[in-house]
């Protein structure tokens, strides 16, 4: 009986784990489809704003849920971008966007790359440093207010 009891409880531990992370994935989808389509506004105008200067060619732009990037430039010339970027101050934006316009015309990061990037975002290191402390984390409960909060600052 004793063990009917243990192997019931622990089948009930992990159901309600799962229920827990299947409610967490849709909460954090949600957030993904309500801020998709600002994103994707503010990315498309920005990318066209600063390709005026650049005059690159790109693909296919992209907004997605990604967990620990920003950004990002395929070797066709497509580009993704964190839907979290409405999240960010605009000079953070901005320098995300900078940076995957970039790639397109260096596919690295060696001096060159940043020299393009510096022509549009002069103070591209101190907006780098500012986005590591912040890191790309998951938008829920907390997290979404220090985000919120850490617009306001800068
Ligand atoms: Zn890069």
């Amino acid at each position: 009986m004793r063990r009917i009891f243990k192997i019931i409880n622990g089948r009930l531990y992990y159901i309600s784990r799962v229920k827990r992370k299947i409610k967490k994935t849709r909460r954090k989808n949600l957030n993904y489809l309500k801020h998709k389509k600002a994103a994707s506004v503010l990315v498309k105008e920005r990318l066209e704003y600063f390709n005026q200067f650049y005059n690159y060619k790109y693909g296919r732009v992209a907004i997605r849920n990604q967990k620990t990037r920003w950004g990002s430039c395929s070797k066709k010339g497509n580009l993704n971008f964190n839907y979290k970027i409405v999240f960010l101050t605009p000079k953070q934006a901005d320098y995300i966007i900078v940076h995957e316009l970039c790639h397109l015309k260096e596919f690295n990061h060696s001096v060159r790359f940043w020299d393009l990037v510096a022509k549009a975002v002069p103070e591209y290191k101190e907006i780098r440093s500012s986005l590591r402390q912040i890191g790309v984390q998951p938008l829920s409960g907390s997290r979404k207010s220090f985000y919120l909060g850490e617009n306001k600052v800068k």
